[in-house]
């Protein structure tokens, strides 16, 4: 069958933590690593890493250099014959640049959502894919039928209580492995 996808943009289609890493070290010469980045709320020296984020994003020409993340073109071709479409929390100023990056590296996802974090589940799909544990629990909270597959890097997990509904929750490290449990929910919906 076709499903919707929900499919988040940053942490998920885009390497942001890459791009802000890069620039914080450009602009105050201090080094980190994702690994580093280990909750959402990461601070650096006072400094919260959203905030970074937020300002660079208002920046159109930092919005195109932001790189894709490993494996996500092939995966969303792949994904094609289901209803693919982007759930963003970037601010709406950010769009038009935000649609050109995504026509440049994903010109099948056409429709864009923007919700703020911890509402995507008021955008219709049966499946999100996020990089935060708030968006999925809310998400799976919200529907019993409804599948949230986490992509996880090392500030994913803050406490949501995510456990709680681990038969509605993948966790994926990588989009190959998300592939694969969409397939998985796929096959459990015939
Ligand atoms: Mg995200």
């Amino acid at each position: 069958m076709t499903l919707k996808i929900a499919v988040d943009i940053d942490g998920v289609l885009a390497d942001q933590v890459a791009a802000v890493l890069r620039e914080i070290e450009r602009e105050y010469g201090l080094i980190y690593s994702k690994s580093d980045v280990d909750r959402a709320h990461w601070t650096f020296e006072g400094r919260e890493v959203w905030e970074e984020i937020s300002r660079l994003l208002s920046d159109p020409e930092y919005v195109m250099q932001v790189p894709i993340i490993h494996g996500s073109q092939k995966a969303i071709k792949k994904l094609s014959h289901h209803d693919v479409f982007v759930v963003t929390a970037r601010r709406p100023h950010t769009e038009e640049a935000t649609r050109r990056w995504l026509s440049a590296h994903f010109p099948s996802l056409k429709g864009y959502y923007w919700a703020r974090t911890g509402t995507k589940h008021n955008v219709p799909s049966d499946v999100l894919i996020d990089d935060l544990d708030i968006n999925i629990v809310e998400f799976v909270k919200s529907d019993p039928d409804r599948h949230g597959i986490l992509f996880q890097h090392p500030w994913s997990l803050n406490g949501t209580g995510i456990e709680d509904y681990r038969s509605q929750v993948s966790y994926c490290p990588e989009w190959e492995s998300v592939v694969k449990a969409v397939e998985t929910i796929d096959r459990s919906r015939q």
